[in-house]
């Protein structure tokens, strides 16, 4: 008798180790399947709006407060970064008229362009790797936003080479994704962008505003 019950407390014992182990690997399991978001909204800390349209061409003018912080929306390398506000009003060359800009390829594949910054942040430079939510630099008025309310435009496209302006502009809507990130969802433009490209061309010409 004395044997069968401990056979049966070791039995108990070694189910209570097996549950707990496995309820650990369970934990920490959905931890892996909860990761930090892949997106964020562009602009942090701020009251911010934007309409669902753009002028000429697809893109979001998003507006805060002069000063808030831009960040990255995903994760990714910077491309371009503009320092300089070289805007004429009477020439308005669509190269310049962004003002103080940042590019970012994100690893997605995507290419997000904000424009119109008063203030770039100092390691933000071609090459610079970035993350989710890092400090890209302030939102202003600079280039053709010059005496329009502050705010950053916001691009959706895919890598060019830097000449072709008027596809990092903006190729794609990005009302539906700031949504999303404004809600805290992921919501990626990727695939939108892979089919637009596979359908307009890498260069696609001017065609508004040019
Ligand atoms: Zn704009």
């Amino acid at each position: 008798m004395g044997t069968g019950e401990d056979m049966v407390r070791i039995l108990v014992a070694i189910g209570v180790a097996f549950a707990m182990t496995w309820a650990g690997g369970t934990t920490a399991a959905g931890s892996v399947a909860s990761p930090s978001p892949s997106y964020v909204f562009p602009i942090q800390d701020c009251d911010a709006s934007y309409g669902r349209v753009h002028h000429d061409y697809p893109a979001s003018d998003v507006f805060a407060r002069e000063g808030c912080p831009i960040v990255s929306v995903t994760d990714g390398v910077v491309d371009e970064v503009s320092r300089r506000d070289r805007w004429n009003p009477r020439r308005n060359d669509g190269a310049t008229r962004g003002g103080l800009s940042v590019s970012i390829i994100g690893d997605d594949g995507v290419r997000y362009y904000y424009s119109h910054l008063s203030v770039i942040n100092r390691r933000i430079e071609p090459g610079e790797r970035v993350t989710a939510g890092r400090r890209l630099g302030q939102v202003g008025r600079t280039g053709s936003a010059r005496g329009t309310s502050p705010h950053v435009h916001f691009g959706l496209s895919w890598p060019t080479p830097h000449r072709a302006w008027w596809v990092r502009r903006g190729m794609l809507a990005p009302a539906p994704y700031l949504d999303a990130w404004r809600d805290g969802k992921d919501r990626s433009p990727a695939r939108a962008i892979r089919e637009l490209r596979d359908d307009r061309g890498e260069i696609p010409p001017c065609d508004a505003a040019c």
